[in-house]
């Protein structure tokens, strides 16, 4: 069945709790042992988000990672917060999922035992949507498939207005070739596929950053053969940061 409106958010939450939880924790994970080709294929290309995000970050003269707030939103089991902490940033880890929060939980623990600067992050069950307060920067990787266009572009407008210097959202991208090929995919349908996918076309991601008044200064693409990500680096209209 297809759930539309706040139905998504309950699935997704559901999902997060239960099989999906499984799923991803052993995806994000680093063990090789019951982890298929497919699943390793996307490791790959999330790892390489991952990174790409960190790069952005590091590269950004007028924020200093060490220090910075930053709040990381759909957390999932910490591959962003638990670098960022480790980096010095002052991070807000949170998700909708429980399971994920403790899991990213007992993963930080593990890295402060091996990080002299890691600052421990503040973990929180929460959806993204009742977020608030403001940071220096916002990140939101590989949430926005789960959802609806206009949920989407609504949850950017929130994600924006609590952002001060940086937002950086990854997504699927909704063109003829991916549509085909998620097409292709759902004709194959596994157990662990309990969640809709949503691709999203990056005029409606940029419409809703404009209209939140903020705009796109770095793009990212990664692709492996099972995972696609547009990566976006955005700051707010009025700001004076350079390109
Ligand atoms: N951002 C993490 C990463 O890239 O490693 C996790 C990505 S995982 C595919 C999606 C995550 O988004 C899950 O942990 C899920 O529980 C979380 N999520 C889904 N909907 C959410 C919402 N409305 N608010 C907060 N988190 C949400």
């Amino acid at each position: 069945a297809e759930a539309v409106g706040g139905g998504d958010k309950e699935a997704v939450r559901a999902y997060f709790n239960s099989t999906g939880f499984e799923r991803w924790r052993k995806i994000y994970g680093s063990a090789t042992d019951d982890v298929n080709r497919v699943q390793l294929d996307i490791r790959e290309g999330h790892a390489q988000t991952v990174a790409a995000t960190l790069a952005m970050l590091r590269d950004a003269p007028d924020v200093p990672l060490a220090g910075a707030t930053v709040c990381d939103a759909g957390c999932g089991t910490g591959s962003l917060s638990i670098p960022l902490a480790s980096a010095g940033a002052s991070v807000l880890a949170s998700d909708i999922s429980a399971a994920m929060v403790s899991e990213a939980q007992r993963q930080a623990a593990l890295a402060a035992a091996s990080s002299p600067d890691f600052r421990m992050p503040q973990f929180e069950v929460r959806d993204l949507e009742s977020l608030d307060g403001s940071y220096d920067i916002v990140v939101c990787l590989d949430v926005l498939i789960h959802y609806p266009r206009e949920e989407a572009q609504k949850m950017i407008r929130h994600l924006a207005s609590l952002a001060e210097k940086r937002l950086v959202i990854s997504f699927a991208p909704k063109t003829l070739f991916f549509d085909l090929l998620k097409r292709v995919g759902e004709l194959f349908p596994g157990p662990s596929k309990a969640t809709r996918a949503y691709l999203h076309s990056e005029k409606d991601i940029e419409e809703a950053l404009r209209s939140a008044g903020w705009r796109v200064k770095n793009r990212g693409f990664i692709s492996t053969q099972f995972y696609f990500a547009k990566l976006y680096e955005s700051v707010p209209i009025s700001s004076s940061s350079s390109s």
